[in-house]
């Protein structure tokens, strides 16, 4: 057995049935590697190295005694640190959170533990999921392993990063505007946001409520079809989760393309599409034609309003959602405070990062009487239109190709400065959030710099099985998703 750390998640996991590696083999080469690599990548806000030893053992053992549960026993997996893990601690980047042991474990995380999953520790975000390059964490930057002067994007840039490192088999992240999609975009990885209710937030801390999924990172499609089969499906804790039977996602991987017809929008290709993402984005939707997928141009006529759209719903949602943070039950509390409303304005001016203050603000406004017809019900109104338009298009094709993000990884600092500019990184990804769609990223060539970029794959609510099937069928075809960063 060569190093585990090279291997995909499904190989791993192949691994470990053949008894060609034991779970604690494979957890102390993650282990190792964490501790020589993620001193300069910075992907792990937390590395519980004795629970991660303790489940391998078990795992090993069940395995043993031929009780082994699944594809996904024994593998080692990181979680984003926006998952609530029993009794280990879990920040959402934030300082409000920092040394929060919650009382309670989240259903997707519970599921994987079920699943005899190993989890090695919890990955960097951007505070509260909001940003697109990790950049906004209030316990350090996590850096891009192709290029560690580059951002791995946001806000699940510690989820993209430890697994395009070879810090762990696979990962959980979160998605709410792109924060899966991109940073798998930008490291070379394969990323699914699921459809809005295919899988539970109960458990996750919440951003925007209309708009967060939970969803798998890994190497490829196989290896987040693995996970994806195993956090989603109905959860009665989870008023928002949907009742839908959950098919095989993995054969879906290795089904047949046939005529597939695949829709690609000309309001995707703009203005300000960097070049060499436009010319591989262009290659790739040249080779699913290839590979029999009838290429059909469609229409989303009002993505242009998506951006302004989205930051006023996810806004006014998360200053909604963050109103529980008041230095009263749990979290950061301001030292010595003069009286209760002391307590709640210290503890949220020093416990919240700039950019949350920013969104809660904004938020604040746009709710606030006067303004909610003109901000947030408008919000409202066009996110439908926004709906429609892929309900419109859906109507002529199977599944949507698309560009993740209009360019490669860029560079540390580079967007921090203008708040506008770090939002229009999601140009690409926001309206699939907003239509409550499934979306994926697949990684589909480099730029110049060398650079990974994605290709973005869409189709409609609950058919993530055409998106696995293309995208199973793309990497078959192409060795994009093999390639490694040199660390
Ligand atoms: N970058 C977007 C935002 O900051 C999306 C983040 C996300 O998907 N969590 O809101």
């Amino acid at each position: 057995m060569g190093d585990v750390t090279n291997l995909s998640l499904a190989d791993v996991s192949r691994a470990l049935s053949e008894k060609k590696l034991s779970s604690a083999d494979a957890t102390r080469g993650y282990l190792d590697r964490i501790q020589k690599l993620d001193g300069k990548i910075h992907s792990y806000l937390l590395v519980d190295e004795k629970g991660a030893l303790a489940a391998a053992k078990t795992s090993d053992e069940r395995r043993a005694a031929g009780r082994a549960l699944g594809p996904l026993d024994g593998v080692p997996l990181g979680i984003k640190d926006i998952v609530l893990t029993h009794g280990v601690e879990t920040t959402a980047g934030s300082k409000i959170l920092k040394g929060f042991r919650p009382p309670y474990e989240a259903t997707v995380s519970k599921r994987l533990r079920e699943a005899g999953a190993v989890f090695l520790g919890k990955l960097n975000l951007d505070e509260f999921a909001m940003g697109s390059s990790t950049e906004n964490s209030a316990y350090g930057v996590t850096k891009n392993p192709w290029d560690l002067e580059r951002t791995p994007g946001g806000s699940s840039g510690g989820s993209a990063a430890a697994v395009a490192a070879g810090l762990c088999a696979g990962a959980l992240g979160t998605d709410t505007g792109g924060s899966i999609r991109q940073p798998a975009s930008h490291t070379g990885i394969c990323g699914i946001k699921p459809t809005y209710g295919r899988v539970s937030r109960y458990g996750v801390i919440a951003y925007a409520s209309s708009l967060d999924q939970v969803g798998p990172m890994a190497w490829t499609a196989e290896d987040c079809a693995l996970i994806l089969q195993t956090i989603g499906g109905y959860d009665p804790m989870d008023s928002t989760s949907l009742e839908a039977p959950l098919p095989d996602f993995r054969a879906a991987c290795s089904s047949k393309m046939g005529d597939l017809r695949i829709g690609v929008p000309k309001q995707y290709f703009i203005g300000g599409l960097d070049a060499d993402v436009e010319k591989a984005v262009r290659g790739a939707i040249k080779k699913l034609e290839e590979l029999g997928g009838k290429v059909v141009e469609v229409d989303l006529p009002h993505t242009e309003y998506a951006v302004a759209c989205y930051y006023l719903v996810a806004t006014a949602e998360a200053s909604s959602n963050l109103a529980r943070y008041d230095g009263v039950r749990y979290g950061y509390r301001v030292p010595a405070p003069k009286d209760l409303l002391d307590l709640y304005m210290g503890s949220r001016s020093e416990g919240f990062g700039a950019e949350v203050k920013r969104r809660i603000l904004l938020g604040t406004f746009c709710l606030s009487a006067g303004y909610y017809d003109a901000y947030y019900g408008k919000a409202q109104k066009v996110r439908r239109l926004i709906r429609d338009d892929f309900v419109k298009a859906f109507e002529k094709v199977d599944v949507i190709a698309t560009p993740v993000a209009p360019t490669p990884a860029f560079k540390l600092g580079e967007k921090t400065g203008d708040p506008l500019q770090m939002y229009l990184s999601d140009i690409f990804t926001i309206s699939i959030n907003l239509a409550g769609l499934p979306g994926m990223s697949v990684p589909c060539g480099f730029s110049e710099k060398g650079l990974p970029i994605g290709l973005q794959l869409i189709a409609p609510h609950l058919e993530e099985e055409r998106i696995f099937r293309v995208a199973g069928n793309y990497e078959r075809a192409t060795d994009w998703h093999a390639k490694r960063p040199k660390l």
